[in-house]
């Protein structure tokens, strides 16, 4: 959606199709920082966004047993940042709201690219509807596990770098309540983290080691999810036991993308579908939505090959200290030992709070930074 707003505001006729039969509903909490922070500001979606933004202050840290670890106020370590924090839909309805009326855009729902073949000039597109049509430029933006990445480079395990996590994010209604704002148990080689929504709503990410990043089919995933949480908490086992038939669990393998290029011919990858960062890296859409900018601006410059390059050429560097920041960041993101384990409960119990302070800032710091290397012009 943010490559079909910049596209269509520097001239283009945009077709956008999503294989989902319309907004998704589901999703997770994100925070928005840095170049995609910035690239919000320029669409103009940063009042919209500002109304749905969710006040997470008040956050407690559990141990496995239930007892205090750790309280904190999170909004301290966001002072003087530019920063959003978003449910996902938030973010999807606040650019489906930015694109919907362009008669630039011409969006369709409930359908995929069945085949599509680069002639040169064009690209043939057929979709499973059956349409047909030919574009200039085909833009695979269809999430880690894209199926335009696998047509273009073909399905190898090269691409695809395991984290060693698996994560599952649902919302869930808990007539029980929260009663904080965040609250995360954990335990060795697994950790649940709960927020709250408003009404009797929450959003559940739950982390845990897995070797196997393989997809999970949809039918699958409660079970799955049960399994990997059996013996934690009860509150974590009663939240998972609330879920029903109808609501959906996001399941999959922390997995980066890491390919040697994003576009061949007339096609191009873009977002997750090019350099999946994982949730790990916190800056997935941010990095998603400035791709989009880039390529806007790029290609603006005219021919669409040299674009395609300049686009690479600029957003890859900062995907790349990403990456490396992600793999390093994996290795200890869920203390996998006791001992591990016991050393991160010992320090968030007994550490002086400045001290905590000043390394949640620095971390939370040196993420924007990360991403912050990036520049966009105009
Ligand atoms: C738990 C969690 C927390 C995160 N936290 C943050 C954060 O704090 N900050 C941040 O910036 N990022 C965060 N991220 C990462 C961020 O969500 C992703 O990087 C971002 O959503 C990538 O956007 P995308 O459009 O490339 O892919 P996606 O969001 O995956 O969207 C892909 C779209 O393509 C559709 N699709 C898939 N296949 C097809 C097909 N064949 N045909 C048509 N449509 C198709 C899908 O239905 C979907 O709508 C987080 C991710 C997770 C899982």
């Amino acid at each position: 959606m943010s490559a079909a707003w910049w596209l269509a505001a520097t001239g283009w006729r945009v077709t956008l199709v999503e294989r989902a039969p319309d907004l998704r509903a589901d999703g997770y909490m994100l925070g928005l920082s840095g170049p995609g922070y910035e690239v919000a500001r320029r669409m103009e979606l940063l009042p919209r966004l500002r109304e749905c933004e969710r006040h997470i202050e008040d956050n407690l840290y559990l141990a496995r047993d239930g007892s205090e670890l750790l309280r904190i106020n999170y909004h301290d370590f966001l002072k003087g940042l530019e920063w959003i924090t978003l449910a996902r839909p938030d973010l999807a309805t606040a650019l489906y709201e930015a694109i919907r009326t362009n008669p630039d855009v011409d969006i369709r729902f409930a359908t995929e690219v069945e085949t599509f073949r680069d002639e040169g000039d064009a690209v043939s597109v057929r979709l499973r509807d059956g349409s047909a049509f030919s574009v200039d430029l085909l833009i695979g933006a269809d999430g880690v596990r894209s199926a335009t990445r696998s047509a273009l480079f073909g399905e190898s395990a090269d691409h695809l770098v395991p984290l060693g996590y698996r994560m599952a994010a649902y919302q869930v209604s808990d007539p029980q309540g929260l009663g904080n704002d965040f609250l995360s148990y954990a335990e060795p080689g697994r950790m649940v983290e709960y927020y709250r929504l408003p009404q009797d709503k929450i959003a559940a990410l739950h982390i845990w080691c897995d070797e196997d990043a393989s997809f999970v089919s949809i039918e699958r995933r409660k079970q799955l999810l049960g399994e990997a949480f059996a013996g934690a908490h009860p509150d974590v086992i009663r939240r998972i036991a609330l879920l029903g038939e109808q609501d959906d669990v996001l399941l999959d393998g922390l997995v980066m993308v890491d390919l040697p290029s994003w576009h061949k011919g007339r096609c191009l990858l873009l977002g997750d579908a090019a350099h999946c960062l994982t949730l790990v890296s916190g800056q997935g859409a941010g990095m998603a939505m400035t791709s989009a900018c880039v390529l806007a601006e790029e290609l603006a410059r005219g021919d669409i090959a040299e674009a395609l390059e300049r686009h690479e050429a600029r957003l890859r560097p900062t995907i790349t200290t990403l990456q490396v920041r992600s793999r390093s960041t994996a290795r200890w993101f869920v203390p996998q030992t006791d001992r591990a384990f016991a050393f991160r409960n010992a320090i968030m119990r007994w550490m002086p709070k400045w001290l905590l302070n000043r390394y949640f800032q620095r971390g939370i710091r040196s993420e924007v930074l990360a991403a912050s290397s990036l520049r966009i012009e105009n």
